[in-house]
């Protein structure tokens, strides 16, 4: 078995010792991004995917048609809907929910939706201290909707361009 001298010259010299704490050090005097957090926060692209919410239209009016092409398509199967049609004719969901905790984040749900209805929003911070907390049910999406509609909306806005 013979020698790799190219591989012990580089162990003699610790050439890998020296690249780790140049690029130790590079990052010791460079500017710090999350050091203000959470009060500055670093940008966000407007097709980030975070938690999910269920969206209305202006006057009110839940978007969800009762579909059902997010359920199907969720390759986590953590989508459950129940639907009855309403007394005017219509369809809604009378069960959503979420399985937070099976979801990967995929976005298929979003690109499945044909009304803009489930969409991921921009928020990322919404840990929590038991399971079943993540276990989101149809008033907690629509509830989402409603707090984070505005950014939701401009970055659809944002991103129509390109789609
Ligand atoms: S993001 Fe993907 S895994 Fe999560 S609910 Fe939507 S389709 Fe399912
Ligand atoms: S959220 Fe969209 S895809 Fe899912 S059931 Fe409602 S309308 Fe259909």
């Amino acid at each position: 078995m013979g020698i790799d001298i190219t591989r012990a010259v580089k162990y003699f010299l610790l050439t890998d010792f020296l690249k780790g704490f140049a690029l130790g050090m590079r990052y010791f005097v460079a500017p710090k991004p999350t050091l203000n957090y959470p009060h500055e926060k670093g940008a966000l692209s407007p097709r980030f995917r975070g938690e999910h919410v269920l969206r209305r239209y202006p006057n009110g009016e839940e978007r969800c048609i009762a579909c059902k092409l997010c359920e199907a398509i969720c390759p986590a199967q953590a989508i459950t809907i129940e639907a009855e049609p309403r007394e005017d004719g219509s369809r809604r969901t009378t069960r959503y929910d979420i399985d937070m905790t099976k979801c990967i984040y995929c976005g298929f749900c979003q690109e499945a939706c044909p009304v803009d209805a489930i969409v991921e929003g921009p928020n990322f911070e919404f840990s929590t201290e038991t399971r079943e907390e993540l276990f989101y049910d149809k008033a907690r999406l629509l509830e989402n909707g409603e707090r984070w509609e505005a950014r939701i909306s401009r970055n659809i806005e944002l991103d129509a361009p390109y789609r």
